[in-house]
């Protein structure tokens, strides 16, 4: 869980260096302060512990690596035109490094056609109260901004579900839709809040 920001673990190669333009970048941002509030993505060395993204025409547009999602601005976003996975080399529009977890947005907009918004946060409750809340989870841990971490979430798709977690990292929420990935987001987080209360108001009978 203590995911440190370590840097991007790919070359970014920019193709143009312009401020993005696009209508649904407003937003990312309400969602970038969503999760920033809720602790849905919380802030981490050097950032914030969440990344979000939608497809366009061309690739994806996504929040740069490091950005303050509590307070995004025009130019933490990025898009991204083409992504070379062997030579670890990433093509873009933008003024800034791209999110450092990339790749794996990019593996999921390949492999699930049918969905153009990929969210990541580190929702630490859902990751604590799996045993009961049962969300398909990646089998086993893998570092951050890694291949191997793209190929552990990339088995997961299959299982065609939109929303799942990352082994001791955090969550994946996707959608048609901006309002929709960020909205189920929430909404599981609403099932593992509930199940803590229940949790502690337990504890608190047995303590009596
Ligand atoms: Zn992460």
């Amino acid at each position: 869980m203590s995911e440190k920001y370590l840097g991007v673990r790919f070359k970014t190669i920019f193709k143009e260096d312009k401020r993005i333009e696009e209508e649904r970048i407003e937003k990312l941002k309400f969602w970038g302060k969503k999760f920033a509030d809720l602790n849905l993505a919380p802030k981490i060395e050097g950032g914030f512990a969440g990344n979000l993204s939608f497809r366009t025409h061309h690739g994806f547009i996504i929040t740069t690596s490091g950005a303050n999602l509590s307070e995004l601005n025009d130019d933490d976003f990025v898009e991204v035109m083409n992504v070379d996975v062997s030579l670890k080399q990433i093509f873009v529009c933008g003024l800034k490094e791209p999110s450092s977890e990339s790749f794996l947005h990019h593996a999921i907009y390949i492999k699930r056609q049918d969905i153009n918004v990929v969210f990541h946060g580190h929702d630490k409750l859902t990751l604590k109260f799996n045993d009961m809340l049962n969300f398909p989870i990646t089998k086993k841990e893998q570092p951050y901004g890694s291949k191997e971490l793209v190929d552990e979430v990339v088995k997961i798709l299959n299982m065609n579900c939109n929303y799942f977690l990352i082994k001791k990292h955090g969550f994946i929420s996707l959608g048609k839709m901006i309002d929709e990935a960020g909205n189920n987001a929430i909404e599981q987080h609403k099932k593992a809040v509930e199940l803590r209360d229940k949790n502690l108001q337990n504890a608190h009978y047995l303590q009596r």
